[in-house]
């Protein structure tokens, strides 16, 4: 019946992981503290972020360097 298009070409493209989301430390404006929060969540005009301890953070200036470092994001 049908034609033979058995030739069909290679959809194996590759989608390129655009920056691998690797964690990023954020310091909470709050306590000063910096956590770590996945690289995927980290946008622009974002100001809260849920940190990996689960503790919810607001951004400080990235210029913060930060008293501490999480503990429990630290794992
Ligand atoms: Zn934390």
């Amino acid at each position: 019946m049908a034609g033979r298009h058995s030739k069909r070409p290679g959809l194996h493209v590759r989608i390129p992981e655009q920056s691998v989301s690797r964690p990023v430390g954020i310091v909470d404006s709050r306590t000063s503290v910096e956590h770590v929060v996945a690289g995927g969540a980290v946008a622009p005009h974002r100001l809260s972020y849920l940190a990996q301890c689960g503790a919810e953070i607001l951004a400080a200036s990235l210029t913060d360097p930060g008293r501490a470092h999480c503990a429990q994001c630290a794992r």
